[in-house]
């Protein structure tokens, strides 16, 4: 029988612990509200200490929350201990069982639970064939790729079939290469399951390409919960703004003003016109134009467009990285950068003439940093 779909749900959770610097509270986890669905593919990205991975060890039972309540399902589960909650955790440091075989290492777990040896076997079986690890069953961990281990870690979750995998960093003591295939192996692996599947991460490349949606945290609260995409195209502030994307979009100081019933973003000698009501109640205060390297062109079919969004840049350095230059450039004295084609074939020192794709632009409140507008 397919066993039931569960999601999570976090009811303003909050965690305090002791900074052993000041000796004073902080809040780890702040007033958290999150309903992941059931069979979705979370991640939790952020900066380190932004408090990710104890919201995922208070999921998991690790950690106790100080307000709020988790469900699991309809299940209210603050009260009950790791092991009688129906998820599995996957740790980044692997925590294989040094002594014990590859296939021990899988069995362990249901074997406490004593469960029939038959059924053991064809479990281990099945998630060491989905995971690739049949010839190394008789092996120790040492005697397995930092890639192997980590398939392990993962196969000792999926034998006990939880309804929530809990990932914490699972890729990061992997080299690059091993990462990038173990991303997939792991996004697969989900579309087979079909699980819930909750994933902390600080590499916004794996948080994109791998999560249905992000919940992107900073100092313990939650900045925006979101599909990547809308995540990329609608960040809700400039923290999330700058965290998704690479290189990071550009922020530069302007001024709203208004001639006319026209609106413009003003900065050095530049008068970017914009067509953004919302910032009416801004006319004549300095606010936080973003853009995002790839929407300021060099190519002569953008610079055509509108001369009055063209600026004038110097380039400081241009950065060769194949079909693509990166140039950071000053331009007034505000520093950017873009994402042009070589072919333009821009070097450093060189005087620029670049087109901003206003339609591109995004706007914050200087003083909140909250988005005005997109
Ligand atoms: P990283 O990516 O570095 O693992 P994170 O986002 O997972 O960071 P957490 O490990 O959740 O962050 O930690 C959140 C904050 O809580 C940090 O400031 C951390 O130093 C602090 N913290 C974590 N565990 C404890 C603890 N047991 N006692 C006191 N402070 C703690």
């Amino acid at each position: 029988m397919e066993k039931q779909k569960k999601g999570v749900r976090l009811e303003h959770i909050s965690k305090i612990y002791n900074d052993p610097k000041t000796g004073k509270e902080f809040y780890a986890v702040q007033d958290t509200t999150l309903d992941i669905e059931p069979g979705t593919f979370v991640t939790l990205l952020g900066p380190s200490g932004c408090g990710k991975t104890t919201t995922l060890r208070m999921i998991a039972g690790f950690e106790s929350p100080d307000e709020g309540e988790i469900y699991l399902g309809d299940e209210a589960i603050n009260s009950l201990t790791p092991n009688k909650r129906d998820t599995a955790m996957v740790f980044q440091s692997y925590a294989l069982y040094p002594h014990m075989t590859v296939y021990k290492n899988m069995a362990f777990a249901l074997e406490l639970r004593k469960v029939p040896k038959d059924e053991i076997d064809k479990k281990v079986r099945e998630a060491a064939k989905i995971l690739g690890l049949e010839e190394y069953l008789k092996r120790k961990p040492k005697e397995l790729s930092g890639g192997q281990r980590q398939r392990v870690a993962l196969g000792r979750a999926m034998v006990r079939q939880p309804a929530v995998f809990l990932l914490d960093e699972p890729l990061s003591n992997l080299d690059a290469k091993l990462r990038t295939e173990m991303r997939s192996q792991i996004a697969a692996l989900h579309k087979r399951l079909q699980t819930t599947f909750v994933y902390v991460t600080h590499d916004q490349t794996e948080a994109m390409t791998m999560g249905d949606r992000i919940v992107v945290m900073k100092d313990g609260v939650i900045q925006q919960f979101d599909t990547p995409q809308m995540l990329y195209n609608y960040p809700c502030n400039k923290f999330v703004a700058g965290f998704i994307g690479s290189p990071q979009m550009n922020f530069l100081n302007v001024v709203v003003k208004k001639e006319g019933e026209n609106l413009f973003l003003t900065f050095g000698t530049y008068k970017i016109p914009v067509q953004k009501p919302e910032l009416e109640a801004y006319v004549d205060k300095e606010v936080i134009m973003g853009i995002r390297p790839e929407d300021i062109h060099a190519e002569e079919s953008f610079l055509s467009i509108s001369e009055a969004s063209n600026i004038e840049a110097n380039v400081d350095l241009a950065e060769m990285m194949g079909s693509e230059i990166y140039l950071y450039l000053n331009c007034c004295g505000q520093k950017m950068v873009a994402r042009v084609p070589s072919r333009t074939g821009i070097r450093a020192d060189d005087m620029v003439k670049l087109a901003l794709d206003v339609n591109k632009i995004h706007v914050f409140d200087a003083e909140t940093e909250n988005v005005i507008c997109h």
